[in-house]
This record gives C-alpha cells, structure tokens and sequence, in this order.
C-alpha cells in the first residue's frame, strides 16, 4: 500500500504515520527529516534548503523532489509530501492509494508545537506535557540529548501555519475529488488518534 498523511504543522502526522507503518509492516518517510538530515550532513541539497526551513517556508519544488522521489521503496507511508499541487501532480506518477488528512485546531497546532522535543539521531518526537521522555531531556530510544526544532519557535509557527493554509490546504479538495482522502480528527491522545486511523484501514481492509 502508498499512504501519504498530510495536515497542519503539529497536527500529529509524523507520529502517526510512523505507527501505522510499523503495524503494516512497511517503510515510514518523512519528508522533514531527509531534510534535517542533508542539512545536518551539510550536503549541497541541505544548504539550498536549510534558510527556507528556519524561515517556516516550504523548500523549492525541485530541491525536495530530487531529495525524494528518486529514493521511494514500492510500498510506504509517506509524511510531509506533498505540501502543495504540483507536488501532489508529481506524485501521481506513484499514485498513493490513500491519503490521512489529520485535522487539528490552529490554538491546538501552536500548544503542541510548542511543547515539542525532537532526538535528532533516532527522529522520535516527544511533547512535554502528553509524551515526555522518561528522563528529562534523553530519547528514551537511543539515549541522545534532546533539542527543539529549529523552525518551532513563536514566529516560526505562525508562518508554517500561514504557508499551510495558503499552499497546502488545497490538497484537501484535490483528493477529495479523487475520492482518496480519509479525514481524521487529529485531536486527543496519540493512542486515541491512532485508534481512529486503525478503524479506519480496517474499513478500507474489508
Ligand atoms: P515538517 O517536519 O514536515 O514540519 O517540515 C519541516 C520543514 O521542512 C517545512 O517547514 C519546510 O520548510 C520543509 N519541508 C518539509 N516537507 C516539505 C515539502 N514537501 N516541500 C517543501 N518543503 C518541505
């Protein structure tokens, strides 16, 4: 199966489209982290696109693709892409079967994200107050320190939100004409949201 999550920022989707990649059995890709990670490496494609990430802009078209779509294993659950039309036009080459929309509140977006923590070595993310680790500051994972994002301060969140509802919210209306578009309320715990996607691939299942 392809599964793509799109959403807001802070909407839960990493998290969650890791889950349900590891109940089916099958590759989790986000696009955020191969970006973190060459602009961690210092690679050429990191350089073009670490200002735009510290922005809460979206990278150009180009420079995520080519990080992206060359790299795509047959089956995934893929977070993160796309982030806009031409984008969705260009992953129909690879026709996801199906689309999680998680929605969530704009208050609810700024509150989570701001109480996020991220292990830049193993990509967990915590939330302070409903997933901490559990010692302070350590991927309970992998041991490593944990930081907060780069993008996740005040003024950054407030353009992310703004970039989403001008560039990527569209895409709703796009699947949804395609009839593969499964909405989910991405409020509440992980657990909760979760039970909610399950329910929903066990629908498309029978
Ligand atoms: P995320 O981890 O999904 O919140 O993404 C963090 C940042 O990476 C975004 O604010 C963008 O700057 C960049 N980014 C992630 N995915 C994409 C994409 N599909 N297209 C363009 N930029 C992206």
């Amino acid at each position: 199966m392809k599964i793509v999550f799109i959403g807001p920022p802070g909407s839960g989707k990493g998290t969650q489209a890791r889950m349900l990649a590891e109940k089916l059995g099958i590759p989790f890709i986000s696009a955020g982290d191969i970006i973190r990670g060459e602009i961690a490496m210092m690679t050429e494609l990191g350089g073009k696109a670490e200002r735009y990430v510290k922005n809460g802009e979206l990278v150009p078209d180009k420079v995520i693709i080519d990080m992206l779509l060359a790299n795509l294993p047959q089956f995934f659950v893929l977070e993160g892409f796309p982030r806009n039309i031409p984008q969705a036009i260009l992953l129909e080459k690879i026709k996801p079967d199906y689309v999680f929309y998680l929605y969530l509140e704009n208050p609810d977006i700024i509150q989570r994200i701001s109480k996020r923590k991220v292990c830049l070595n193993c990509k967990m993310v915590y939330n302070l107050s409903s997933n901490p680790p559990k010692t302070s500051n350590i991927c309970d994972i992998c041991g490593s320190k944990l930081t907060s994002r780069v993008d996740d301060t005040k003024g950054t969140i407030k353009k992310r939100i703004d970039v989403y509802e001008n560039e990527s919210y569209p895409l709703i209306d796009y699947y949804r004409k395609r009839e593969r578009l499964i909405e989910i309320d991405g409020s509440g715990s992980i657990e909760e949201v979760h039970d909610r996607i399950m329910q929903a691939v066990k629908g498309i299942r029978t």
